[in-house]
């Protein structure tokens, strides 16, 4: 294993794999990759409660019920990706999914159960079939990654650096060395980037602040390709009280599961509540242009909240009773589907550097992702991508000398905003074109992908061009090492066999 010198600079005596974020998919690639044998060390620049994993209310999909089958979830997740899911993950997810339930709940992950002693599932919009599976009503974020992060914190070959940021990767362009970091460099023979994603770009957004698609920007100035940054999914229910501080605080989808209501201006629903996202914030930002207001109102009178104890909580801090008062809410910026492209195993185009989670983009969630198939996503790429790590060559004994001065400038506010304003549900692309010049990296990279791609699809809607167009089915927008951006299609794939962890159910 690597060691820190008493500056608390590491010396690069390199790590068999660099985990950089510990959310659910770092935490858990990590945990993969030290039980298989390996050294790891953990890079996390900021506290557990600050991850989007930890924030996650609804749960992780995964074809458990008896009367539900991993080709039914196939289809949904397909229907609602509008023709741009990449096939093989689709099958890699569905068909892992429930051995990753099955491998948390060895890790000691407590999931709500029925009083029957069944694991309670929830439905979710898109599923034909309840399949969420969750923990502690609408607090599963916080269960899964409390009991990765303490499983984490005592394994033996887990070195966990608190509070460290990766600024750059140490590569000369052919093959990644290592991390970067403000505390030195960090040498590794593989690389796992696992930063989650790049919502809280938008200034109106469901995430935390630190989701500014790091990982992406570390991995293009590394040389390696990105893909599908245009399409960012704008969650349709964010509390919307402007200038007040839950703005933009998620309210689960699940509640509209069970039974929640959408209701326009004149009290009347106006949409199917349990269609995808996508056509679900459409409708809504629809009903609010007709109406001349910036909200709808949720109706949670329907709904048992006891079965959502955190919500009901929350609410009751702002002074809203769910049982009596309607909740005004909005579409946020809530998931960046783009990222570092990857191949089934977590491979990017750049030898030595991985990436899991939010940070990746295989292409499972298409135009447009099926609620909770991101956090089934950490864990069954999450394990593959441990055993890609493994399996690569060892580390370069004369890597180049690293950058000595590596920098990673945050987001303006101004970024934030312009990003919110520019490229947010509904695009022009005039206004995408004033992107072009922003400061960050990453926002003149989305407006790039998003000018690239002349049609309305999912979650990607532009005014000029309503429709989808059918010769764009399956093409996705790929940034290399420029700024260029490329339109795609993926050579089909056989679905390769499952990381060791997820066969043994
Ligand atoms: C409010 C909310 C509710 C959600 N609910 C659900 C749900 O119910 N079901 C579902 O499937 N999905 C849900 N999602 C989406 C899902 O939670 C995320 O997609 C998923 O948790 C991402 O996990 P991750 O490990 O990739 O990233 P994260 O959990 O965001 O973790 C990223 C990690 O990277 C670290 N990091 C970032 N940059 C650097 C850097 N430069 N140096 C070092 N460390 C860095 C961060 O500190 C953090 O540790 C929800 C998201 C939100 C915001």
């Amino acid at each position: 294993m690597a060691k820190s010198d008493s500056r608390n600079h590491r010396i690069p005596e390199p790590a068999d794999v660099a985990v950089v974020g510990a959310g659910a998919a770092g935490l858990h690639a990590a945990l993969e990759a030290a039980e298989a044998g390996a050294g790891v060390v953990v890079i996390s620049r900021k506290p557990l409660t600050e991850t989007a994993s930890f924030r996650a209310q609804g749960g992780l999909a995964a074809a458990i019920a008896a009367d539900d089958s991993p080709a039914r979830h196939a289809e949904d997740t397909l229907i609602a990706g509008r023709g741009l899911c990449y096939p093989a993950a689709v099958e890699v997810l569905v068909g892992e999914a429930p051995a990753a339930v099955e491998l948390l709940m060895r890790r000691g992950v407590a999931f709500d159960r029925t009083v029957g002693g069944e694991l309670s599932l929830g439905l979710e919009g898109g599923h034909s079939a309840r399949r969420i599976v969750h923990a502690g009503g609408a607090e599963t974020g916080r269960a899964l990654t409390s009991r990765l992060a303490e499983l984490a914190a005592r394994h033996e070959r887990i070195e966990v650096l608190e509070g460290a940021s990766a600024l750059a990767l140490w590569s000369a362009g052919d093959r990644c060395h290592g991390v970067l970091t403000d505390r030195g460099p960090v040498a590794a023979a593989a690389t796992i980037l696992a930063t989650g994603g790049g919502a809280a770009l938008w200034e109106r957004t469901t995430n935390p602040r630190g989701a500014i698609g790091a990982g992406s920007i570390l991995a293009h100035e590394a040389g390696a390709d990105l893909a599908d940054l245009e399409l960012c999914q704008f969650h349709p229910t964010a509390i919307s009280l402007p200038g007040r501080p839950l703005d933009g605080w998620l309210i689960t989808e699940a509640v509209r599961g069970e039974g929640a209501l959408l209701l326009g201006a004149d009290g009347e629903r106006f949409t199917d509540e349990l269609a995808p996202r996508d056509q679900v914030t459409a409708a809504i930002l629809d009903r609010m242009a007709a109406d001349g207001t910036t909200s709808v109102d949720l109706d949670l009178r329907p709904v048992p909240m006891a079965r959502f104890p955190t919500i009901a909580r929350t609410l009751g801090t702002l002074g809203i009773d769910p049982e009596a008062d309607l909740v005004p809410v909005a579409p946020a910026a809530h998931y960046l589907i783009g990222g570092v492209h990857t191949d089934l195993d977590g491979r990017s185009s750049l030898p030595g550097l991985l990436a899991v989670g939010e940070a990746a983009c295989t292409g499972l969630h298409g135009a447009n992702r099926l609620a909770s198939n991101s956090l089934s996503e950490c864990f069954v790429f999450g394990s593959r991508a441990a055993v890609a790590a493994l399996a690569g060559p060892g580390a370069d004994p004369s890597p180049p000398a690293p950058d000595p001065d590596p920098a990673f400038p945050a987001p303006a506010e101004e970024t934030r905003s312009a990003v919110w304003d520019l490229a947010g549900p509904v695009r022009e692309p005039e206004r995408l074109e004033r992107l072009l010049g922003d400061p960050y990296p990453l926002a003149r990279l989305i407006a790039a992908s998003a000018l690239a791609r002349p049609e309305s699809r999912g979650v990607h809607r532009r005014t000029d061009r309503p429709l989808v167009d059918p010769a764009l089915d399956l093409r996705h927008t790929v940034v290399g090492a420029g700024e260029e951006v490329r339109i795609d299609r993926w050579p089909p794939q056989e679905r390769p066999a499952a990381a060791p962890g997820l066969t043994q159910a």
